[in-house]
Formats: C-alpha cells, sequence, structure tokens
C-alpha cells in the first residue's frame, strides 16, 4: 500500500492501529472545525491522550500533510469497520456564522485531487455516493454522534462525488446538469446492475420511453453510464447514454428532453 504524492509533509502520530485489517475501498472526508493549516491539525493528533488521528489533513491554503500512512488504520470515525476500509481526510473549514462549516477553494480544490490519487492508486474505479453505508464515499456522522462533516460538506458529497469522477474518466467534459429525464432513441437498452458491460441485465428501455437520471455519471467500457434508482428494486440500475466521445451525439441511446 502506497502513500500520497501530493503530501507537502508528514508528521506521523502514534494514534492509529498497524496495520489496517482490510483493503482500501472507500474515502471518508471530515471537516475540522477549524481554520487552520494541515501541520497543526496534524500537531494536535500527536499527544496519546487525543486519541483521534486521520490518514490525511488539508489545511485552509490547501497544502495536505500525511498524519497516518495509509497501510494503517487511522482512529477518525469511531467506527473501526469504517477507518480499516478508508483513507480519512480531516479538511479546514471557515469558522464564521455566516460561512460556518464552508471548505475555503483551494481546501476543497485539494480534497478532490487528493481523492482521484486515493481512487487511482487502491484500484477504486469510481465513487458511488449512495447516501448510506453502502457506497464508497461515507460521513463521520453515520457512525457517532457528531455533526462531522459539518452543514456544508454533507451537502455537496454528490458533488464531490462527480468532481472526482470527472477527474478520473477525464475524457467526460462535464455538463452543467447530467441530472433530467431521457428518451430512449433505439429500440432495445439494456438496464444493468452495475455501470459495465459486466453489470447484469435486468431489464430495457424501448424507442420513445423516458427514464429519469440522476446527476450523476461515469465513464466505462467506452460509453457514458448514467443511473437511477429502480422502482422495484430500490437499487441503482445503470444505462449506457451513448459512446464516451466527450460530447452529445447523433447517435446516443438516450437524448435529454
Ligand atoms: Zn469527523
Amino acid at each position: 500500500m502506497s502513500n500520497s504524492p501530493l503530501i507537502s509533509g508528514t508528521l506521523l502520530t502514534e494514534n492509529c492501529s498497524k496495520p489496517r485489517n482490510h483493503k482500501i475501498d472507500r474515502i471518508t472526508p471530515h471537516y475540522m472545525c477549524w481554520y487552520t493549516d494541515a501541520k497543526t491539525c496534524c500537531e494536535s493528533f500527536l499527544p496519546a491522550s487525543r486519541r483521534a488521528s486521520a490518514n490525511y489533513c488539508i489545511g485552509k491554503d490547501g497544502e495536505i500533510w500525511m498524519n497516518v500512512e495509509e497501510k494503517n488504520r487511522a482512529w477518525t470515525t469511531g467506527s473501526s469497520y469504517n477507518d480499516n476500509r478508508a483513507v480519512t481526510i480531516e479538511c479546514a473549514n471557515f469558522m464564521s456564522p455566516e460561512n460556518y462549516g464552508v471548505l475555503p477553494n483551494l481546501t476543497y480544490r485539494s480534497l478532490v485531487l487528493l481523492c482521484v490519487d486515493i481512487c487511482q492508486r487502491n484500484g477504486i474505479e469510481y465513487i458511488n455516493y449512495t447516501g448510506d453505508d453502502n457506497g464508497n464515499l461515507t460521513m463521520h456522522k453515520w457512525y457517532q454522534d457528531t455533526d462531522c462533516p459539518g452543514p456544508w460538506l454533507s451537502s455537496h458529497f454528490e458533488q464531490l462525488a462527480i468532481d472526482i469522477n470527472y477527474r478520473l474518466h477525464a475524457d467526460i467534459p462535464m455538463p452543467a446538469v447530467f441530472a433530467g429525464t431521457y428518451e430512449c432513441m433505439i429500440d432495445d437498452l439494456n438496464v444493468r446492475t452495475e455501470p459495465s458491460l459486466q453489470g447484469l441485465i435486468v431489464a430495457q428501455y424501448h424507442k420513445g420511453e423516458t427514464v429519469n437520471l440522476e446527476n450523476w455519471y461515469t465513464s466505462n467500457d467506452g460509453y457514458i453510464w448514467g443511473r437511477y434508482i429502480g422502482f422495484s428494486s430500490g437499487e441503482y440500475r445503470y444505462v449506457a447514454v451513448g459512446r464516451a466521445t466527450g460530447k452529445v451525439e447523433d447517435d446516443d441511446y438516450l437524448v435529454k428532453i
């Protein structure tokens, strides 16, 4: 297991479990409740009495420092289950009442780039934010009595997933809004359990039918995939919108109406 090349410094704490007992398959961004730099945040996790840590800290200027190596389990989320699977990241945030919890632009940008790097090094093909523990982008407050990652970051997890996935698959330009009603332009469009040609086919759309896609997409197997929650299954279902050419094409399978 490697560490991020994006760090500006390292200040390792002994507040961790060595080694982690599960492979990395998720990311848990936190907010510090602190407008400070990455090194100061790492320093705050050095005393044994603190009994807390994070794999990485991102400061108000966007600088990234490592506090616990990725091969080890940081003590960040109060959940052995989550922290053995997650790379955890503490992010600086504004503290004034009018923008409490908001990440500075440079902090948010570094968070996106660090998440992309974590995905690439650990074989996470795309971020799937489900709003619960079934996905691979998780929140501290799902495991402990806390408001972390705070009001702003909590409401930006969907966008964070889009921003990470966009960079993981940089051949796709980011549409202003992907979500919407799409009309099927071909006779048989397969609905699958994964955004991949390997996904099980569980239904089909036919020419003229419409589907409401969420504000999410990914590029895989040469196609852009959209998703929705199946009415009867309650599970995410994926459809190929068209070839992954970087723009809308005449032969797209689904056309936004
Ligand atoms: Zn937290």
